[in-house]
């Protein structure tokens, strides 16, 4: 099956998910979530991967579910969700309608919230959006979905030339004086790949700048039953991940 260009696509998702006039974003949901000690999440419609472990897949795929907020109506809701003031944006894929993502956060930001930018980083690490755009106080969690090029193609069907879009994302953040841990950090999908690919990937790492492994937040595959599903028609065996009650499953264990 030849490979998608999830540059070409997000362009795509984005006509189908985001109104220029009014700044209007696609959502299917926002609700008050137990992550990070408490926080309101704002899930939007619309990526540009198609991870085979994808817990949002019947939104993040597909365009026609959801409702649009303008960034004052998106604040309002996120205000009148949960008394947290921490706010995120999660998947899809938050930086496909940019303008959008960015006017929230500045609004919630002014209001004295933490925002955290749920990203597969692909349109930072290509050049769509600069780091200077990205409000300060906005915190950005860059999700490497795989270890290397190659495992990176098979499990989101991307081209693996776009698994160096992820590592540039970082490098960009970086450069741009963004300081791991405290602005940004790489969260790394486990169990995409065996675990020689994970320690050469956290060696390239580790030669950008040390902080980065010393920041990273394991991210696990959660075995829900409509992800099995997802796993199952992708012909897709995790060598790692957790049931929903937080159980391990290792390849070859069940
Ligand atoms: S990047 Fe996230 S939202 Fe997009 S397909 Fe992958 S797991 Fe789903």
């Amino acid at each position: 099956m030849a490979c998608l260009d999830p540059l070409r696509l997000a362009s795509r998702v984005e006509s189908e998910v985001y109104e220029p006039d009014g700044r209007a974003r696609k959502y299917w949901r926002i609700r008050a979530s137990r992550h990070y000690g408490g926080n309101v999440a704002g899930d939007v419609v619309g990526c540009n991967l198609r991870c085979a472990f994808c817990w949002a897949w019947r939104y993040a795929f597909n365009a026609r579910p959801g409702f649009y907020l303008t960034p004052r109506e998106a604040a309002a809701r996120i205000a009148r969700a949960g008394p947290y003031r921490l706010a995120r944006l999660t998947g899809g894929e938050p930086t496909i309608g940019w303008p959008h993502t960015r006017a929230l956060a500045d609004m919630l930001v002014g209001r004295g919230y933490e925002f955290v930018l749920e990203t597969n980083g692909l349109l930072i690490g290509s050049d769509r959006i600069d780091p200077g755009e990205i409000p300060r106080g906005m915190f950005v969690r860059i999700s490497v979905k795989a270890p290397s090029k190659e495992s990176f193609e098979k499990v989101t069907g991307a081209c693996g030339w776009a698994w160096d879009l992820q590592v540039r994302a970082l490098e960009k953040l970086l450069e741009a004086g963004f300081e791991p841990g405290r602005d940004f950090r790489a969260a790394v999908v486990l169990g995409v790949a065996p675990e020689r690919e994970y320690s050469l990937f956290f060696e390239k790492l580790a030669g950008i700048d040390a902080r980065l492994v010393e920041t990273m937040e394991p991210e696990y595959i959660v075995l829900y039953r409509h992800v099995v599903e997802l796993m199952s028609r992708r012909g897709f065996k995790p060598y790692l991940a957790l049931t929903p009650d937080g159980g391990v499953v290792r390849r070859g264990s069940r």
